[in-house]
């Protein structure tokens, strides 16, 4: 097991009264009460190598999923491809009842879906304050940005103040003038969450958000992401440690060799046999770094 706290604030996670999803089989595919992505057959190989073959997958609207399974899984690849930042080979998807088969990022970001990337070195020579602003066009790139800023004229103020009020939710109001680049790792996870939130995003798509932050750091992530789906955000996020799957996602998605292999509540997946197998048949071939309960 990880040795990282456990102390994930924990309450909404789980079963409730007004869980949407009680009475969900935990199967591969299964249907969702009120799906906002759901997505058909995308494939998409490398050469030889088939990294997604999705069938069918739905994510129910305003809850934490989190996606799970072993190194090369096929887990950033799926991302790429739904969020526009990729072409798969095959497939359709569609979010709040909208195709968004072959339209590109900024477009997909623009209905509402975006995913958070890491800093480029680019960016890490610009302020909080513009990479907030950077945002707020939408997921172009930055050689895009001598363009956007000339289309902002009159908006800039607006803009600005959205982009204030993110630092400031995100505790990073005191490094609004600072380079990204002078920021802590954990700093740095904050800022990508609130550039993606510049856009009002009814759902956003986190690739290992805690990954290299510091455990002190960790919980406040957390609180971050429990906040925004409280707000009735739609949240899906990779994370490789159990604990914090457990505590905070409302489902959880394995995929294995580009496959959904398994879904269901925490509880389920803990105890899915086809879920243990592929971390432990993962693990003869990689570093051990993932821990499934009850494998240690
Ligand atoms: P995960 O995020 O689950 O660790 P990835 O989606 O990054 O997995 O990778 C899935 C598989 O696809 C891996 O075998 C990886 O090496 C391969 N892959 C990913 N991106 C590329 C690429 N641009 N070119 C070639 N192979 C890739
Ligand atoms: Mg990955």
């Amino acid at each position: 097991m990880s040795d990282k706290p456990s102390a994930v604030p924990l309450g909404k996670g789980g079963a409730t009264s007004t869980d949407p999803l009680s009475g969900v089989a935990p199967e591969p595919g299964v249907a969702k009460p009120d799906p906002i992505l759901v997505v058909d057959n995308v494939s998409k190989s490398f050469g030889g190598l088939q990294a997604v073959r999705v069938e069918h997958l739905e994510v129910q609207r305003g809850t934490i999923t989190a996606l799970i399974g072993p190194n090369g899984a096929g887990k950033s690849t799926f991302f790429n491809q739904i969020s526009g930042f990729d072409r798969p080979d095959a497939g359709t998807w569609s979010f709040e009842g909208q195709s968004l088969t072959g339209k590109p990022a900024y477009k997909i970001a623009r209905m509402g879906l975006v995913r958070t990337f890491q800093l480029t070195k680019a960016l890490m020579r610009l302020t909080a304050l513009e990479n907030l602003m950077l945002g707020a066009t939408g997921q172009r790139g930055e050689r895009f940005l001598p363009a956007i800023v000339r289309s902002w004229r009159g908006q800039e103020h607006e803009i600005e103040a959205r982009a204030d009020e993110l630092l400031k939710q995100f505790n990073l109001a005191h490094m609004r003038d600072e380079y990204a680049g002078a920021m802590s790792g954990g700093q740095r996870k904050l800022l990508e969450m609130a550039r993606a939130l510049m856009v009002h995003p009814t759902m956003i798509m986190l690739d290992e958000p805690m990954a290299g932050v510091n455990p002190a750091l960790t919980q406040s992530l957390l609180g971050h992401i429990q906040a925004l789906r409280d707000d009735g955000m739609t949240i899906i996020l990779v994370e490789h440690d159990m604990d914090v799957v457990m505590g905070i996602s409302d489902w959880v998605v394995c995929f294995a060799e580009g496959e959904v292999i398994a879904e269901g509540r925490p509880r389920d997946i803990q105890a899915n046999q086809a879920v243990i197998d592929a971390y432990l048949g993962s693990k003869a071939g990689h570093e051990a770094e993932h821990t499934v309960e009850g494998e240690s």
